[in-house]
């Protein structure tokens, strides 16, 4: 199931408890802007190291495969568009 999936789902059942979509537009928004603080508190401002096996040293994800991307990287990514849609 894919993630888009997943919401789908879970908003399809918010509305079945008889939650009205304002509340849980506003509810998820609330919980994405914590989840995005809490992301930008724990992630690190270093560049990654990749070592010859492909698993990033800089920030320990040691077990990734050649050519994927770095979850530190991809949330840096994610929160400098965040920022940029929040206009900072
Ligand atoms: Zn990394």
């Amino acid at each position: 199931m894919s993630d888009q999936q997943k919401a789908a789902d879970a908003v399809a059942e918010m509305l079945g408890a008889g939650h009205d979509i304002h509340a849980i537009a506003i509810e998820m928004a609330f919980e994405v802007l914590h989840l995005r603080r809490l992301l930008d508190a724990i992630v690190e401002d270093s560049d990654c190291r990749f070592d010859h096996h492909g698993g990033c040293q800089e920030h320990g994800f040691l077990w990734l495969e050649q050519g994927e991307v770095c979850p530190n990287h991809e949330a840096r990514e994610l929160l400098s568009r965040t920022q940029q849609g929040e206009g900072k």
